[in-house]
């Protein structure tokens, strides 16, 4: 009502209070009726008129004049139920208001979501006033938090603890089955070199086109999920043992085989993969995911691309190695490395010509260690670069000590080539150490040289630059190309031990001739017999190492001039 000035009552420009109302109500988004004490709709506005009108049937809003509680009673959902109970509440003072989200699905499938409110109507008569509001919207944001809380965002597969969740249900279901349940666990062998070498962009790819295929290979009530960078995971239930879990390591392996075709390339791929089972309820979830893991590495262990089912040796030896993965931590800062040098010898001359730096484990309590025990290991967790860097600088601070002809070999690792710092850091230790380039030959492997053949080119032409060369160890064990070979800073062939050891002609032949027509020397390893010494040398190997010309040693053996072999 206005006051005019003059203090008198004006007439009324405002509509009526029942018309102001009615125009509030209707102004409202939420579907909004008031009800009398019984429980009819005695008005509703016009959204909620507008709704009765393309949905005559809803239970949640009955037209104008119909009664409310008997449509929800009828509906007799557990939604239903829940409302007409709170409705009730409200009305016998029971409870200030009522509060519930449900869902609804609209005749043509849509699924959408309302806030329902009931709230006392304040009036002498009393009643209801029911709102519905849609919050669909907020819901499917909700919805899609909850999903990004559980998926790995790259592949779109459950993560970690989506996994472990359904875990945790499938164990619980045993007791009422007769059956297994069983974890697979995959990790991509050297994807890591494949991600450096092809770049980040293309190995995410890679891990989506994996992702879509590990899918496609499973039963649909598996679950694969993203575990970490590369390590996946599957669950399957209701399997009959473990020949049944195996079969399905293998179906994935053989899948994963199959080239991947992206963008510019094609890829490939193969999986390590650890298989345990479990039969009891009472298994923990994580120990059984523990138990997969153990078996992979034993997989990788044997060879990687191949499936292995869980032993409880293997848990024993998983509680090893992770603690020597601790010790191996403070190896480094504790000093507890060494370097022992084997001597190489020339067979023209039989003199000593250098010698190779084979690096050592000094442990505690277990003793000196040797590579095989723990190299893997170093690998795995990260320190085969700084302990490699550690070998480089020993190495060349050690050959500084030697007479001047006398050259130092040093291994490396396929971390170490694939490094883009690999040339600084050989420079570097050159010349911290004083050492002249020649007298220093880099050792790698054709596994490791074929793991990334480019970036090995690559990276090997700036270390032979610097005026190093280059030696492929255990040759003949691996599948080195022929035009890579070309493309490489080489000096010399080594063949491998095992060709020596079985007095393999063969292969000893074509290797030095290989190495002499490249015009490279060719050295033979694993010298351990008078007899296989002169076999060697009358295959026209160049140099020989082994047993019978030296035992691995301190450095000091070589400060003399190299003794002379018969
Ligand atoms: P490799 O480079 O082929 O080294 C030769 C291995 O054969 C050495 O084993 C050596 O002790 C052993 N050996 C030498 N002569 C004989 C013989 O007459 N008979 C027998 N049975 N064995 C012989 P080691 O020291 O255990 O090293 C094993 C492998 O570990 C090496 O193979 C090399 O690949 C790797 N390694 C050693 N030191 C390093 C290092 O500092 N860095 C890297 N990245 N790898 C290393
Ligand atoms: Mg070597
Ligand atoms: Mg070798």
């Amino acid at each position: 009502m206005l006051v005019g000035h003059s203090g008198e009552d004006v007439p009324n420009a405002d509509p009526p209070f029942e018309s102001l109302a009615r125009a509030v109500l209707d102004s409202l988004a939420a579907h909004t009726a008031v009800l009398d004490t019984g429980g009819r709709v005695r008005t509703a506005n016009h959204a909620w008129e507008r709704f009765v009108a393309e949905h005559p049937n809803d239970a949640w809003r009955p037209p104008v004049g119909t009664g409310w509680f008997e449509a929800l009673a009828a509906a007799g959902t557990d939604d239903t139920n829940r409302a007409l109970a709170g409705a009730r509440a409200v009305l016998d003072g029971s409870a200030r208001a009522h509060h519930q989200d449900y869902p609804w699905t609209s005749p043509d499938g849509e699924q959408l979501w309302f806030a329902l409110r009931i709230a006392p109507l304040a009036t002498e008569a009393g009643g209801l006033v029911v709102s519905h509001t849609d919050i669909s919207s907020r819901k499917r944001a909700e919805t899609q938090l909850a999903h990004q809380a559980l998926h790995d965002p790259l592949t779109s597969l459950p993560n970690r603890t989506l996994f472990l969740d359904r875990l945790a249900v499938s164990l619980a279901r045993l007791e009422r089955r007769s059956s297994k349940v069983a974890v697979l666990f995959l990790d991509l062998d050297r994807f890591k070199q494949v991600n450096d070498s092809l770049g980040h962009d293309t190995g995410d790819a890679l891990l989506r086109a994996l992702a879509g295929r590990l899918r496609g290979l499973l039963r649909p009530g598996d679950t694969a999920a993203r575990f970490g960078g590369d390590e996946f995971t599957v669950l399957c239930e209701d399997l009959a043992g473990p020949q049944a879990a195996l079969a399905i390591a293998n179906r994935i392996a053989r899948g994963l085989a199959q080239p991947f075709t992206l963008a510019d390339h094609e890829a490939f791929l193969t999986a390590s993969i650890g298989v345990a089972l479990a039969a009891a309820p009472d298994t923990r979830p994580e120990a059984l995911v523990r138990d997969a893991d153990a078996a992979m590495y034993r997989a990788k262990q044997h060879g990687k691309d191949r499936a292995v089912l869980f032993d409880a040796d293997m848990r024993a030896s998983a509680v090893r190695r992770a603690s020597l993965a601790n010790e191996l931590h403070l190896a480094l800062d504790r000093d507890e490395l060494r370097l022992l040098f084997q001597p190489a010898v020339d067979l023209r001359t039989a003199r000593v010509m250098g010698a190779e730096a084979l690096v050592r484990w000094q442990h505690p309590e277990r003793g000196l260690l040797v590579p095989a025990d723990w190299l893997d290991l170093a690998e795995d967790i990260g320190l085969l670069v700084p302990i490699g860097a550690w070998v480089l600088r020993e190495a060349c601070a050690a050959a500084a000590t030697w007479p001047a002809g006398m050259g130092v070999a040093v291994n490396l690792s396929a971390q170490e080539l694939a490094r883009p710092d690999l040339a600084t850091r050989v420079r570097d230790a050159l010349h911290a150490a004083g050492l002249d380039p020649s007298r220093l030959s880099l050792e790698v492997t054709e596994h490791a040289l074929m793991a990334d053949p480019e970036l090995s080119v690559h990276n090997l032409e700036r270390v032979g630059r610097l005026g190093t060369r280059v030696a492929v160890d255990d040759f003949g064990t691996g599948a080195s190309s022929l035009a890579l070979l070309q493309r490489l800073p080489l000096g010399a062939l080594k063949v491998d031990r095992s060709f020596v050891s079985r007095d393999d002609p063969t292969i000893v032949q074509a290797v030095v001739s290989l190495a002499h027509a490249l015009g490279l020397s060719a050295v033979a390893e694993g010298v351990e017999t008078a007899e296989q010494l002169e076999w060697v040398r009358a295959m026209r190997c160049d140099a020989a190492q082994g047993y019978l010309l030296g035992r691995p040693g301190p450095a000091e053996c070589l400060t003399r001039d190299g003794p002379a072999v018969a």
